[in-house]
């Protein structure tokens, strides 16, 4: 699915660099490239849109982007038992922190042609007792932040956007206001995982918010609820991005355009390649996000179905992945939630019938179209 040693091949002596650097200076916790590196991402969000402010947003890095999530929720300070609006299709993060945090996961079904919340769903969903939506953009596309937002507003319930998959993503509002994926909500978090759109080389996360405020809170939150050294101000959690990951990440950052512009290029190609395949649904493309593909999947319904697709793309030496194999409420240590089978019927269909195929940077147009090949023959 992924080609890592490949893709940093092309820039291998800047990588080399950034770390015999880190290794030369040994400042390898808050060294001077996590600010660097945080300064950096804002920028780079900011051109993206600005959503009319005119100022970058705050990033402040953190040790993975699950730590992400739980700080984002801690800096809402809801009380024990206020419920939590997450997807029933997503990667297990929101869920766990929710819960972890004696906070209540609130399920809401997902729309079939993007896979991201049903913001009908969310209305639905909502109690007096909401305190938060996290929305996730999954595979790479915003879910549908004109709607969330304003649901949100009018509820007076927090928007933590999960990043992890759209980092570089941009939406467009129907006033034409542009923004950067992870900048619109109260919060946005990000994850650095080695697989994701930008990946470190280890872990690594961030969050990102509007509010200098909220950004001081949680960059003390991520380091023991310190407000100086050894002055705590409230419980804390030690989750840092390392010196060394951060310079690593300014040399990917930079490369970030080009990664992700290749990424578009694979999914326009498979685009084409599968457009008269029966049974075959591509991607769709919501015409206010800019779609990052950090996964390019298709929904399969063809005869002996998507494993049977996937165990023939496994004959041909192709990798294929199935993100995710369970909804949420089918999750064995999630039945304390007490969902029953068929609740959410959009979820628990694609987690049958979904597949990624390969999208990585460094795949080559003939190995696109010999995955596509096999994929039409079904
Ligand atoms: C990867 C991912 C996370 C978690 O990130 P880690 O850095 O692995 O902790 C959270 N949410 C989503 C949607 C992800 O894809």
């Amino acid at each position: 699915m992924l080609d890592l040693a490949a893709e940093h091949a092309a820039y291998q002596p800047e990588l080399d660099a950034a770390w015999h650097q880190t290794l030369r200076e040994a400042a390898f916790i808050q060294g001077p490239a996590v600010g660097e590196f945080a300064a950096a991402l804002g920028a780079h969000l900011g051109q993206l849109g600005q959503l009319g402010s005119g100022e970058n947003p705050h990033v402040v890095p953190c040790a993975n982007g699950t730590d992400a999530l739980l700080l984002a929720l801690l800096s809402l300070e809801l009380p024990l038992g206020t419920e939590v609006i997450v997807p029933a299709f997503t990667y297990i993060a929101p869920l766990e922190v929710a819960a972890l945090l004696g906070l209540r996961p609130v399920l809401v079904d997902v729309r079939p042609d993007t896979f991201n919340l049903d913001p009908a769903a969310v209305r639905a969903a909502l109690s007096p007792r909401t305190g938060a939506v996290v929305a996730v953009h999954l595979f790479g596309q915003c879910a549908d932040l004109e709607e969330l937002t304003s649901i949100c507003r009018a509820a007076g319930v927090a928007l933590i956007e999960d990043n992890a998959q759209a980092l570089g993503a941009a939406y467009t509002f129907a006033d034409g206001r542009q923004a950067a994926a992870g900048t619109v909500g109260e919060v946005g978090t990000t994850s650095f995982f080695p697989s994701k759109n930008l990946g470190c080389l280890g872990d690594g996360g961030a969050l990102f918010t509007a509010d200098p405020a909220r950004a001081e809170r949680l960059r003390q939150l991520a380091s023991h609820g310190q407000s100086r050294k050894y002055q705590h101000q409230r419980p804390g959690l030690n989750s840092r991005l390392d010196t060394l990951q951060a310079a690593l990440l300014l040399v990917k950052l930079r490369h970030l355009p080009a990664a992700q512009a290749r990424r578009q290029a694979i999914a326009a190609r498979y685009d084409a390649a599968l457009a008269d395949v029966s049974g075959v649904h591509r991607p769709a493309r919501d015409p206010r996000s800019s779609h990052v593909f950090h996964q390019y999947t298709l929904v399969v319904e063809v005869p002996g179905g998507r494993d049977a697709l996937q165990q023939r793309l496994r004959q041909h030496g192709i990798t294929s992945a199935v993100y995710y194999p369970l909804a949420m409420h089918e999750q064995p240590g999630y039945t304390f939630l007490n969902y029953k089978p068929g609740n959410f019927p959009v979820a628990e269909r694609l987690s049958r019938q979904v597949l990624s195929l390969p999208v990585h940077p460094a795949l080559a147009n003939e190995q696109v179209e010999h995955v596509a090949r096999i994929v039409a023959t079904a």
